[in-house]
């Protein structure tokens, strides 16, 4: 069965995890969104209706990926959310399920690629581009719609181009 799996920019881009079948995440996400901004609030209805399931990989795919993110060289573009996404579509891509992520990051994508997971930008789900960009904290990697300094740790943020919208590797 096809199932979603969520990154942080498909929740600041605007996907609504409502009536999409089975969606999945993990925490990282939740903490990389901003409290009371819309992708948070939608994150927070989502869950609590039960129709998106946060989830912790395991610990040997969170392994595999960190071998493969040394590989294709985007480790240093990759957060800790980025890298627990794609360890837990690894994860069930191997009980059976068909897993698509859902990303429009370059970075994620590329990792997915490489794994041999099945991925989609936000185009694919009929979600047009809200930003060009994305903002990023050099320090603590989390992912912002805009903004200059990161109100977590106080780092000037860094602006980062997201991928154009590719065709779902199907
Ligand atoms: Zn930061």
């Amino acid at each position: 069965m096809r199932v979603l799996v969520l990154d942080t920019s498909a929740f600041i881009m605007g996907f609504n995890p409502s009536g999409m079948g089975e969606v999945y995440t993990v925490e990282d996400v939740e903490k990389e969104l901003i409290q009371g901004t819309t992708s948070d609030l939608r994150f927070q209805a989502s869950k609590e209706k039960g129709g998106l399931r946060v989830r912790e990989p395991s610990a040997r795919s969170r392994k595999t990926v960190e071998g493969a993110s040394g590989e294709t060289g985007d480790r240093g573009q990759l957060s800790s959310a980025d890298k627990s996404v794609v360890a837990l579509a690894l994860d069930l891509k191997e009980s059976g399920e068909e897993p698509v992520i859902v990303s429009d990051d370059y970075a994620v994508q590329n990792l997915a690629e490489h794994l041999g997971l099945r991925y989609g930008s936000l185009a694919n789900f009929g979600i047009a581009h809200k930003f060009r960009w994305i903002v990023y904290c050099p320090a603590c990697h989390r992912r912002y719609s805009d903004g200059k300094e990161c109100p977590v740790c106080g780092t000037d943020l860094r602006r980062r181009v997201l991928s154009k919208a590719r065709v779902t590797k199907e």
